[in-house]
């Protein structure tokens, strides 16, 4: 596809005057931009009126597709009653105290408190000063250090950049001092000759204490980890990873903090990535799908005894000091309240399950291409591995940019995914159909052919 590049074009006009991110710039000038106006269902349409299948949900986060009525209706409703406020000095709005709630309710928690960002980034770096405030409260203040593991993604603000496992973020200079970052659970890539699965999650844990050991135990102020690692090519834990490193975490009074920004509300076939994965962390940032993606929100929900600590040491000082202006806004909250019903009570869920087989079962078949080394993933969210050569794990050459070429290819048929690294990445809305879902697979299918015949 040529890019149009008269001056009044909508892609000319784009890139005039915005400054991209996460975009490979070649692929823009070679392509030009896409512009899109609206979605159907889980379609999104582009100012050519050319329609794609969006198999990514946006960025994670759009699981009830791109026009759900409920949502809109929802979002109308509180703008008309109340279109804004903060939650500070004491003054919160009504859907901010029924989302908490809410949250609570459906938390692994027995009982809980709730704290809002705008965003997944500004959640962990709010957790993060969470827990220096408390540990230094507790007269502990040199427990400060962050551990992490290496292709995590927690977001892009110093903090969560810092703890982000991604070499990219060399270029600012990051990660500050303080951040750890272990070997990504990733049996796959990391697995050693000769190693099982089990060996290789007894390896992961005890690195983590020798980790603790070496840097001082008293030094550490938190654990976080994605249950399910999303933006680091979606991979799951290794068998029994969080039964292996939680009692070591437990052992040193090191808080377990569960990134649940992708696989909060349903992704993984359960409501939270830690009920999949059977373990329950001591708090939970919630992010993306938490509205639906229908507003920007984060939210950090912390258990039982972060709350009790957390608090105390509020009491002590008598203030958290620390909020953003928009933290907890109405409109967002009461999208979050609709945003959760619907995936609860209307079906998204029990669809998620029901068509994970089918999801499997695409992607299995998908992976018997001899260029793919490995097909990942948990419910609604997978990541096809391109090789080189499959028996050794060689990738492809990286100037040969072949996920972008799957990628492009696909856009070129109508189907958006979202190449990482040298995976393809498949996220659909959680409203996707058997139909739309066989789409989802034939048409990368055809893209894989091409492109794997052009560089094979
Ligand atoms: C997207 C993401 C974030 C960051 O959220 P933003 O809203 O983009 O700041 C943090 N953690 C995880 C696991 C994410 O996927």
């Amino acid at each position: 596809m040529m890019p149009d590049t008269a001056p009044n074009s909508w892609e000319s006009r784009a890139e005039a005057n915005s400054l991209y991110g996460f975009t490979d710039l070649p692929s823009v000038q070679s392509r030009g931009t896409v512009v899109l106006t609206h979605g159907e269902g889980p379609y999104v349409v582009d100012v050519h009126g050319r329609r794609y299948l969006d198999a990514n949900s946006g960025l994670w986060n759009m699981v009830a597709g791109f026009d759900h009525p409920g949502l809109t209706a929802a979002a109308k409703a509180q703008y008309d009653r109340f279109p804004g406020y903060h939650a500070f000095f004491g003054r919160m709005s009504d859907q901010t105290v029924m989302l908490s709630e809410k949250l609570v309710e459906v938390s692994p928690f027995a009982r809980g408190r709730v704290f809002y960002t705008n965003s997944g980034s500004e959640a962990n770096d709010t957790m993060v000063k969470m827990l220096w405030f408390l540990h230094a409260s507790e007269g502990k203040p040199e427990r400060r250090k962050i551990l992490t593991r290496w292709n995590a993604y927690h977001g892009v603000t110093a903090v969560s950049a810092s703890m982000t496992g991604k070499p990219y973020n060399s270029v600012f200079g990051l990660p500050l001092p303080g951040f750890i970052h272990l070997t990504s659970p990733h049996y796959w890539r990391e697995g050693r000759e000769g190693e099982s699965e089990a060996e290789f999650t007894r390896r992961l844990a005890q690195e983590l204490e020798d980790r603790i050991i070496a840097e001082g135990p008293d030094t550490i102020a938190g654990f976080f980890a994605e249950p399910v690692m999303g933006a680091g090519g979606v991979i799951p834990p290794s068998e029994g990873y969080f039964q292996a490193v939680q009692p070591i975490l437990k052992k040193y009074g090191i808080p377990l903090i569960a990134d649940e920004v992708i696989t909060g509300f349903g992704r993984t076939g359960n409501l939270w990535g830690s009920e999949t994965y059977e373990f329950v962390p001591d708090a939970i940032i919630s992010s993306k799908n938490i509205t639906a993606g229908f507003f920007p929100m984060g939210a950090i929900i912390l258990g039982p005894e972060l709350s009790d600590r957390l608090q105390a040491a509020a009491e002590a000082i008598e203030e958290f000091p620390h909020g953003f202006t928009a933290s907890g806004h109405p409109v967002g909250c009461a999208i979050a309240l609709k945003a959760i019903d619907v995936v609860m009570n209307e079906g998204l869920l029990d669809n998620v399950r029901a068509l994970t087989p089918r999801f499997e079962e695409g992607m299995r078949r998908l992976a018997e291409n001899p260029n793919i080394g490995e097909w990942r993933g948990k419910g609604l969210m997978g990541a096809l591995e391109a090789v080189k050569d499959k028996a050794t794990k060689t990738p492809f050459d990286s100037s040969l940019s072949v996920s972008e070429r799957v990628a492009n290819t696909c856009t070129d048929l109508g189907l958006i995914c979202r190449p990482l690294g040298q995976a393809i990445v498949l996220c659909p809305p959680f409203i996707i159909t058997e139909a739309q879902m066989d789409e989802m697979f034939d048409k990368l299918e055809q893209a894989l052919k091409k492109v794997f015949a052009e560089v094979a």
